[in-house]
């Protein structure tokens, strides 16, 4: 495709990108989007999406709604996605029209974890990395036929789940049947439960001409499933380990043949090994960091990737700690709602504060961010634990 240039007009209408979902991740590409001097158009089923409420058009409707994909089709010169659950076929259905990054097909392996991990094993024998030991499990035979050396392990459904949710820790073989029975008898993965030192993920965008760019190697603490910490600072991982995985992750998108930003999310094992858990096409979490850190943010290399600009490499300008903000956070000792302390949080030197819109708050809900930004890790650290303390956090 020929370049979609910000700021331009083209047959008729301002140059506009279209995301499918209204999330945080579609609110933070909305907004780059229109620094960069796009108009955007967002499609998602919640009327009150964080993405919709900012964007300069809002098709409030279900993925499937053919009639508006049409009209998202119409408003929109290029259309990505900041949701892996969007039907395959809603994409498929609008790169008939326009066109889209990622594609239909890479979206389809991320959403699955039995094709993803699929593709990771296809891609070990040229990088090295492979996923954990694993058995697809689509049925009683092959529940009975999990081998023994599985166990203890994670059962986790093939489809649909998110932050620990559709996963369950499985110590025996009794455990496991009855963890298959819970999660709905669907077809599922199960992987050998391993000994993490640590977690760590790496994105890259990748355009349409195959070239590859990457951000730095994030470190990330979850806790209870859920993203808690990413560290992105000098030290914060061995550097043979760093290269590793940022030649993995641009090996899968390459093998991928992919369009845009990808999230892929490793283990570092206690000895020292790599192991691939699973890809998001989409920016990730664990790259919020980079809108304050990087001279190019995650969400401005999915713009360029998806307009067919150029992607110069990022450069991270400034150390940073980020933490998620959960919705337990407005919550009191004795459960009463609260406003955390943000004036004493902005106090402390390089905080920016990024909220997401949503209304309620709920326990593990992701209702923002708060990354710290400064000239040393040990600096990012100190403010991010004052932060921490501040907010009722564990220290990391
Ligand atoms: P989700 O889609 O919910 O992010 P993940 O597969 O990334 O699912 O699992 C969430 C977290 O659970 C991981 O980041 C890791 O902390 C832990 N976990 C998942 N699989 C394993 C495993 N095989 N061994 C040890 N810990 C695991
Ligand atoms: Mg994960």
């Amino acid at each position: 495709m020929t370049p979609l240039l910000p700021g331009t007009v083209v047959d008729g209408r301002p140059a506009t990108l279209g995301v499918l979902g209204g999330g945080q991740l579609g609110r933070m590409f909305v907004h780059t989007a229109q620094a960069l001097g796009y108009e955007t158009v967002v499609l998602d089923p919640d009327p009150a999406s964080p993405a919709g409420r900012v964007s300069h058009h809002f098709i409030q409707a279900g993925y499937t709604d053919a009639d508006a994909l049409g009209r998202l089709a119409n408003l929109a010169h290029a259309v990505t996605t900041e949701f892996e659950n969007v039907p395959a076929d809603a994409l498929a259905a609008l790169a008939r029209t326009r066109p889209v990054a990622p594609a239909a097909q890479a979206v389809a392996i991320a959403q699955d974890r039995i094709r993803e991990k699929a593709h990771f094993a296809r891609c070990a024998a040229a990088s090295g990395v492979a996923p954990a030991p694993h058995a697809v499990i689509d049925g009683e035979a092959a529940l009975a036929a999990v081998p023994d050396g599985l166990l203890p392990g994670v059962l986790k459904t093939a489809r649909l789940g998110y932050d620990g949710k559709g996963q369950a820790r499985v110590a025996s073989r009794d455990a496991l049947a009855a963890a298959w029975v819970r999660l709905g008898r669907v077809d599922c993965v199960l992987e050998q439960l391993l000994p993490l030192a640590a977690e760590c993920s790496v994105i890259v965008a990748r355009g349409r001409d195959g070239q590859v760019v990457s951000l730095p190697v994030q470190r990330n603490l979850h806790r209870g499933g859920i993203l808690a910490v990413t560290e992105v600072h000098e030290g914060n991982m061995p550097p043979a380990l760093a290269s590793q995985a940022r030649e993995a992750t641009i090996n899968i998108a390459n093998e991928l043949a992919y369009v845009g930003v990808l999230c892929v999310e490793y283990f570092v094992l206690q000895d020292g090994r790599l192991v691939v858990n699973e890809m998001a096409p989409r920016p990730h979490n664990s790259g919020h960091y980079s809108v304050d850190a990087c001279d190019a943010s995650q969400f401005e290399l999915q713009a360029r990737a998806l307009a067919g600009l150029p992607l110069a490499p990022p450069r991270q300008h400034s150390a940073a700690v980020m933490l998620n903000l959960l919705g337990e956070l407005w919550f009191g000792a004795a459960g009463a709602p609260r406003t955390p302390p943000w004036a004493e949080i902005l106090a402390l030197p390089g905080a920016h504060l990024h909220l997401y819109g949503k209304a309620e708050a709920r326990p593990g809900r992701k209702m923002g961010h708060l990354t710290f930004t400064g000239a040393s890790a040990e600096a990012v650290r100190a403010n991010a634990l004052r932060a921490a303390a501040l907010l009722g956090i564990e220290p990391f």
